[in-house]
């Protein structure tokens, strides 16, 4: 078995439950969402697909764990859309290196693995969440483009776990405009529902996967700013 890796950086947690933990983040290749403002959109953009991706046993990607991060730091399988592989043979290579392994997804297909932190981000204009990843979920993230983001969002979460965390996040390009109309939103939807939390980026505010060689450097528009990078 192996992985297309599009990336693989160490840093931390820039939100959600885990904001400002030490994290190794291992981003796979592939997306079928196509969102509009992807952050991460060299995983599956045509304008911006690598001109090739490493593609990675288990015990290789947790031996570059093992290698440039610490013991301790927790491991982030992210993307594109993670879900889309058997991710057993490497949640097991990263749990034998005694690590924590922390998994982003939108849902879309039955989760294999067993990952310890489920972040979900339901994507209600694409291929909706599954019930079974819903069920399973720890916290769930709803990026708030527009305002009837959060209505759609919320609208996915059926099963959810009573004590899920559920974040109300501006999608970047309306964050960094400081969009009164988002940002409003989710004062608002806050206050009426003290079960939502109002989340923001904010690894992107201090630019830290920068830091490291590994992160994709190139410009990525897609609901960001190609000048400032992100
Ligand atoms: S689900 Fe995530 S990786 Fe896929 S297109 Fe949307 S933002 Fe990008």
């Amino acid at each position: 078995m192996k992985y297309p890796v599009f990336e693989r950086f160490y840093t931390w947690q820039g939100e959600g439950v885990h904001l400002g933990r030490a994290a190794y983040f291992v981003r796979l290749y592939g997306c079928p969402q196509e969102c509009p403002w992807c952050d991460s959109a060299g995983t599956w953009h045509k304008d911006y697909r690598p001109a090739g991706v490493q593609l990675m046993t288990p015990e290789a990607i947790a031996a570059c764990v093992a290698q440039e991060s610490p013991e301790g730091a927790v491991v982030v399988i992210t993307g594109g859309e993670p879900i889309l592989f058997d991710l057993t043979p490497l949640v097991e290579a990263l749990h034998g290196l005694g690590r924590r392994v922390h998994l982003e997804t939108s849902g879309i297909a039955p989760l294999r693995g067993a990952i310890d932190w489920v972040t979900l981000s339901p994507k209600p204009f694409g291929t909706l969440p599954l019930p079974s990843v819903v069920q399973q979920a720890h916290e769930v993230k709803i990026i708030v483009h527009d305002t009837s983001d959060i209505r759609d969002g919320l609208a996915t979460l059926d099963g959810l776990k009573d004590d899920a965390v559920i974040w109300l996040h501006p999608e970047w390009s309306k964050a960094r405009e400081r969009d009164a109309a988002v940002l409003n939103a989710i004062t608002e939807a806050v206050k009426a529902n003290p079960r939502l939390r109002a989340g923001y980026q904010m690894h992107k505010l201090y630019r830290a996967d920068d830091l490291d060689a590994g992160s994709d450097k190139r410009p990525i528009p897609l609901g960001g700013n190609p000048q400032l990078g992100y």
